[in-house]
């Protein structure tokens, strides 16, 4: 018996994965930095305590998504729900991509937009950009000629923090063919939402997420505003039950602390800034400007020997030099890990 043959190219693709060392401050993966308040802990432990296990949770997750509409001020129907905005991401492609079809990105981006359109056997086209990293006219004209079904634009842009015009998105949206997918997971940070355009320009979905402003990444939520013809094309490939009673519990507790998540918002944005200016000051690093929870700069050495540098000296951040040449990304985190991050950095530089 000979072992099976797995897809071609699967054993030449890394599982994604970041290194997460145990370290005192963690500043890579741009989660909130804050643990829940105690009155979301203790509303969300009673609604656990009255769900049923026992059986199948809400397949449509009816409560969930009207309160999402609520947030969103977005039609139920064209308000979808899943176990993070990448398995909505998978699924726009399982419905919208596949064999014989090509999706777009703008890179340097999100990794996982060009990781999950290999992993639904859809082609991948990429425009890149150079610094500042802003969508123009002619970036837009480059992705026709591709003649995609899918285009990803993230907004603001990870791993680079700028926002991207809306005008460009719209000319995106009425000059191609496509599924324009606008991955939001950053919006409450900055920037100007594409979700205004879905009325006119129904081939624009926008992309959302629990992970970051509202603190949940361990309860695993995403959602999708769209029209309701594309969360019925959702429909058809969802698995059955894709979302947990507990996650839908989780979100839906989550949504009634809005407040709460907003006011630590104010807090994180401040951070950030400060982030900003203050490594503006460090002679021998160059950063970006960022609408979102995280800072991209250039350390003037070489990214890798930083990074580890900075490892030793018990920070962790992200080195996506693979994505953007000698650059290194820090997450806005609580003012005491953002103070060990800037004098370790002081340090190493
Ligand atoms: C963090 C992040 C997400 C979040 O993914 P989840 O699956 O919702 O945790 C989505 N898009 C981008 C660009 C991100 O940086």
């Amino acid at each position: 018996m000979t072992p099976a043959e797995p897809r071609p190219g699967l054993r030449e693709t890394r599982p994604y994965a970041s290194p997460q060392p145990d370290v005192a401050i963690r500043l890579n993966t741009n989660e909130c930095p804050y643990p829940l308040p105690e009155g979301f802990v203790e509303h969300l432990q009673e609604a656990v305590r009255a769900l049923t296990l026992n059986r199948y949770p809400d397949r449509e997750a009816v409560r969930l998504r009207e309160a999402l509409s609520a947030h969103t001020a977005h039609p139920v129907e064209g308000t979808w729900a899943a176990s993070g905005s990448n398995e909505i991401i998978q699924q726009l492609l399982l419905a919208y991509g596949g064999p014989g079809r090509t999706s777009l990105v703008f890179s340097p981006t999100y990794e996982l937009h060009s990781r999950l359109t290999w992993v639904t056997h859809t082609e991948i086209a990429e425009v890149p950009m150079e610094a500042p990293w802003l969508l123009g006219r002619q970036h837009v004209a480059q992705a026709a000629q591709a003649q995609p079904s899918v285009v990803f634009v993230c907004s603001p842009n990870n791993p680079t923090g700028n926002a991207q015009p809306v005008e460009q998105v719209e000319r995106l949206a009425s000059s191609l063919d496509a599924l324009v997918v606008v991955d939001e997971a950053y919006i409450e940070f900055g920037g100007r939402s594409a979700l205004g355009l879905w009325r006119e320009h129904p081939n624009v979905v926008v992309v959302r997420t629990m992970s970051k402003a509202f603190a949940l990444a361990g309860a695993r939520l995403g959602y999708c505003l769209a029209t309701p013809e594309v969360i019925d094309d959702l429909r058809r490939v969802r698995l059955p039950y894709h979302l947990s009673a507990l996650a839908q519990a989780a979100a839906l507790t989550a949504l009634q602390h809005t407040e709460d998540a907003m006011n630590i918002l104010d807090a994180v944005r401040g951070e950030r800034e400060r982030l900003s200016a203050e490594l503006s000051r460090i002679p021998g690093v160059t950063p970006y400007p960022s609408d979102a929870n995280f800072v991209l700069f250039r350390p003037h050495a070489d990214a890798g020997e930083v990074w580890r540098a900075l490892l030793e000296r018990g920070v962790l951040v992200r080195d996506v030099s693979a994505a953007v040449p000698g650059c290194l990304r820090v997450t806005a985190g609580t003012p005491d890990e953002v103070d060990g991050f800037l004098s370790a950095l002081k340090e190493v530089v």
